[in-house]
């Protein structure tokens, strides 16, 4: 076990930065001061609601009983106007200091209009996608009773065997800073305390992107300088954005479980961050303190969680039942137990609990408006990645006599993806793409073969399918990875399409006729063994309510194409990770050379790679210019910025959309520096013909870098950085700036 003592006790998350007090401080403050101890600890609990059972139900007593004694801070897994009033009201009304409760729920990406899965959104390069899902879900969410999602989810990972990859934006800082705050502002807006506002959640802190061999939960040994370049950045995304809480990661982080790790949850969240919101652990996070091999029991599961940083216990109880103990024989200080309850009063306070606890029964949204599903449809439509077309077979005309709709998710409505309520799943199912075709082309036969099942090894079906593409002009083959393939405990060791769906890739292709494949996916997919034979390749994610809808945008060309890959595709599981942003070696590849970095059985790099995507028109990005090729460092650090342009040109014959990407290299530094780093990106729509001059600033932050220094130390060094913008992280249109 780590050392005890009272040092350990005292230590004080947090107050290094000191509280902010609000408006309400007084009245934390004088709560606090008529709290009992138990009250306190009461506070710093969070339970589990079984939302299927309902009031009174099994698994809800429990619940119940703790609300009326004052002895619960917040409930979990728990949503509807009637069910949480009923709750509120025992503890409001019932309990002795009246505390309100705090309500909280995975709404991850939707409450009943579900939005493109994350990944998918952070594939549109526009975080407006990720403000848009954020507020229509807060608003859905808080008129039904819930106040705080464990959202957005901001875990950098370069593992796509990890099911959670789904819940993330993919394999760049950068970009998932950008999505993360968006999300943040689009949850919380101005005020908590508003009626369609709920309190957002920066998680998983920290690292968990990096589990070995890509298995939920796993170790992660990651250097203080990966640490703070690849996975911190988002979350100070988040935390400048004013995220009101942060949740710990189940991973190790080198040999220390991130929920008893003082050096992120306290020297860099608290010291160095100064974040003042409430940490929340993961469910059972702190109780697996002890499988972790770290706690020796309970009560020390719950000094090593509240002393690192943790303020809060989902599910498991070890700091109610075991802080009294704790306390009595000084291994928990109180000043740190009565920070802790403070914010969690402050987030009470500030959602407006205490002078509103219940919402209005009468206005709790029932289902999804006309404008959230627009807003679903554009979201996914703009997430959609064209990864080839060849002899133009997209997009399709409207005109075409006949449609062959085939494979298992052609009318399958299970494309909302992971992390969908239950309830929202079956009320509001995807509409499928098969109705959707038949919508959008009402003057052609379209015709149906599902082929094969998503998974299994039948392939009775396939004759039909082919049949199918043989009687029409055109076959859309729909195949890809059920949603439950991805999310938590969902790692995959193989990443091709389950069961025999290449089988019936491969039967299509072998008609020869002109077919288009839609891919519906939670995480990249090695597409290689068939990918030469497809003339086209659409990667639809899971795209959510308008599933069907969005495709058939797509499809037939009323949306054009204009997603990037926020993760590189690999050739092989073998390669994994394999990402654009690593450093090289002292032999890069070379194909000439037996002694460069390289497998003997496949080509270099991915098969797609980061910020890769097509669209119906073709772009041209001139090369880079720069206000200034030399600037010091000093000035930099003094706020001085380099504006970077480049025009891009629309070289075809359709209006599209590019994602103009601005990379930085740093060529020399005293920490080798990835070969690209992606530094700044712009979606713009363009009409044939036509340019825009697109312009970048870069500053300090954007071109120095992490050390490995524990007490965290960034650095700006002389020399030359390449600066690379393009449609794509092989851009090669190139500037040099020196800084001297
Ligand atoms: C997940 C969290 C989630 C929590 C509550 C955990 O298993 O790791 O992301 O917020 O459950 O449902």
């Amino acid at each position: 076990a780590l050392p005890r003592g009272a040092a350990a006790g005292e230590t004080q998350a947090g107050t290094a930065s000191g509280h902010r007090p609000g408006p309400d401080e007084g009245k934390v403050g004088e709560l606090l001061a008529r709290m009992t101890l138990e009250e306190k600890l009461g506070q710093l609990q969070q339970l589990p609601w079984a939302y299927d059972t309902g009031p009174g139900g099994p698994g809800t007593k429990a619940v119940e009983d703790a609300a009326r004694a004052g002895r619960l801070g917040s409930v979990l897994s728990i949503y509807g106007a009637r069910t949480c009033n009923a709750l509120q009201k025992l503890a409001v009304e019932e309990s002795r200091l009246g505390i309100p409760l705090l309500f909280g729920l995975d709404v991850i990406h939707g409450f009943w209009t579900t939005f493109p899965i994350p990944l998918a959104q952070a594939a549109s390069f526009d975080p407006q996608v990720a403000v848009r899902d954020a507020e229509v879900s807060a608003r859905e969410a808080r008129s039904n009773g819930v106040h705080w999602t464990f959202a957005p989810m901001m875990d950098v990972t370069h593992e796509p065997r990890w099911g959670r990859i789904a819940e993330g934006n993919g394999e760049d800082p950068y970009l998932t800073a950008a999505f993360a705050a968006a999300k943040v502002r689009g949850y919380q807006g101005d005020r908590l305390s508003a009626a369609d506002r709920i309190a957002a959640c920066a998680k998983h802190f920290v690292a968990y992107g990096g589990p070995e061999g890509g298995r939920d939960y796993n170790t992660v040994d990651v250097s203080e300088s990966r640490l703070r370049n690849l996975y911190l950045p988002p979350f100070k995304a988040a935390t400048d954005a004013g995220v009101a809480t942060v949740m710990a990661s189940f991973n190790l982080i080198g040999g220390v479980p991130a929920h008893a790790d003082p050096h992120t949850l306290t020297d860099i969240l608290r010291r160095a961050w100064d974040f003042d919101g409430m940490v929340v652990s993961d469910w059972n996070g702190v109780q697996e303190l002890i499988p972790h091999g770290v706690a020796e029991d309970g009560a020390d599961a719950a000094r090593l969680a509240l002393t690192a940083g943790v303020d809060m216990e989902m599910t498991s109880t070890n700091l109610v039942t075991h802080g009294k103990q704790l306390l009595r024989e000084g291994r928990i200080g109180r000043r740190r137990l009565d920070e802790a309850v403070a914010r969690v009063l402050r987030l009470k306070f500030a959602l407006g609990l205490f002078a509103h606890p219940y919402v209005d029964e009468g206005a709790a949204i029932g289902e999804p408006s006309a404008q959230a599903r627009a807003a679903a449809r554009a979201a996914a439509s703009r997430s959609m990645v064209l990864l080839k077309n060849d002899r133009g077979v997209l997009p399709l005309r409207g005109s075409v006599g006949s449609i062959a709709v085939v494979g298992p998710f052609g009318d399958s409505t299970d494309l909302l993806g992971t992390w969908v309520m239950p309830p929202a799943a079956r009320k509001f199912p995807a509409c499928t793409v098969l109705d959707a075709v038949r919508q959008a082309a009402p003057g052609s036969t379209v015709r149906h073969a599902r082929g094969v099942d998503p998974q299994g090894d039948d392939t009775s079906g396939i004759p039909a399918a082919v049949a199918a593409a043989r009687a029409c002009d055109v076959t859309v083959v729909v195949v890809g990875e059920p949603p439950a393939l991805s999310g938590e405990a969902a790692a995959r060791s193989d990443l091709g399409l389950p069961g025999a769906q290449e089988r019936l890739v491969a039967a299509i292709a072998d008609t020869g006729r002109p077919f288009a494949v839609v891919l519906v996916n939670g995480r990249p997919l090695t597409v290689g063994s068939w990918l030469e034979r497809a003339p086209a390749v659409l990667v639809a994610w899971h795209p959510g309510i308008e599933a069907g809808h969005a495709v058939a945008d797509v499809l037939f060309g009323t949306v054009a194409p204009g997603g990037k890959l926020p993760v590189s595709f690999p050739r092989s599981v073998g390669q994994i990770p394999i990402h654009y942003n690593h450093e090289n070696t002292g032999r890069p590849y070379d194909p000439d050379d037996k002694y460069t970095s390289k497998y003997l059985d496949l080509p270099d790099g991915p098969q797609f790679p980061f910020g890769h995507g097509l669209s119906y028109t073709t772009f041209r990005t001139d090369a880079p210019r720069l206000s200034t090729g030399r600037i010091a460092a000093s000035g930099l650090r003094a706020g001085d910025t380099v504006e970077v342009t480049a025009t891009v040109t629309n070289t075809g014959s359709r209006t599209g959309d590019e994602v103009v990407q601005l990379y930085v290299h740093d060529r020399a530094a005293s920490i080798a520096q990835p070969v690209r780093r992606l530094r700044g990106f712009q979606r713009v729509t363009l009409a044939p013909g036509a340019s825009r001059t697109v312009r970048f600033r870069l500053a300090a932050e954007d071109l120095g870098f992490w050390t490995n220094d524990p007490r965290g130390e960034f650095r700006l060094e002389p020399g030359a950085i390449d600066l690379y913008v393009g449609g794509s992280s092989t851009a090669e249109g190139r500037a040099t700036l020196t800084v001297t």
